[in-house]
């Protein structure tokens, strides 16, 4: 089993101020959260600069993704290394992300830019049902959603600053492996968890 943060934003977002040395240093740091995937908005030039701090340590691993701001609301797009093709609309960043084996999540639906109901129609893999930066009250309607959709659960920190990173984080049952990863995601082989308690899906 593994813990990985599934949403971060570095300085390769805009509003962000967490640097790729910053991500790494937490991650190496952390007890036990030792996955992280770097989701930029509409950007993947994050991913090369992260990885690379990442190599020397053999105990962690960076997942490649991306946040796109589609006109009717954010979807991350976790294990992508390149941009879908424009127009950005969720039906086509979620056809890429099929298209590719990689996974799709409908990101915090019930806060601002969230597809909310819109999340329903939307074939997304997988739903935000604890992100790090929502309200429990967001969150709360994100599980309901999950659970009505039966799709998985996921967390993210949706960090800005490196206080926020690791806040909230995914169990996985996986080993250290990108795409064993995504697959136990879509097959629902998880968990979500804010300090020691833990929710399943
Ligand atoms: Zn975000």
């Amino acid at each position: 089993m593994i813990r990985a943060d599934l949403h971060i934003h570095t300085t390769f977002s805009d509003d962000s101020k967490t640097t790729p040395k910053d991500l790494i240093e937490k991650l190496v740091a952390h007890p036990s959260v030792k996955v992280a995937a770097v989701t930029d908005h509409d950007s993947i030039k994050g991913i090369d600069p992260v990885r690379r701090l990442a190599k020397p340590y053999s105990d962690i691993l960076i997942i490649p993704g991306v946040e796109i701001s589609t006109p009717e609301g954010d979807i991350l797009v976790l294990g992508a290394e390149e941009l879908p093709p424009k127009p950005w609309t969720v039906q086509t960043v979620v056809d890429f992300a099929k298209d590719h084996s990689y996974v799709s999540v409908a990101a915090h639906p019930f806060r601002e830019w969230g597809l909310g109901e819109l999340t329903m129609t939307s074939n997304v893999d997988a739903i935000e049902v604890l992100n790090g930066s929502s309200s429990a009250q967001a969150n709360k309607q994100a599980v309901e959603l999950a659970k009505t959709m039966k799709l998985p659960g996921v967390a993210g920190s949706d960090s800005h600053q490196p206080s926020e990173l690791y806040s909230v984080y995914t169990e996985i049952q996986a080993s250290m492996d990108v795409d064993e990863i995504l697959r136990a995601i879509k097959k629902g082989l998880i968990a979500v968890s804010q300090t020691e308690k833990s929710i399943r899906f």
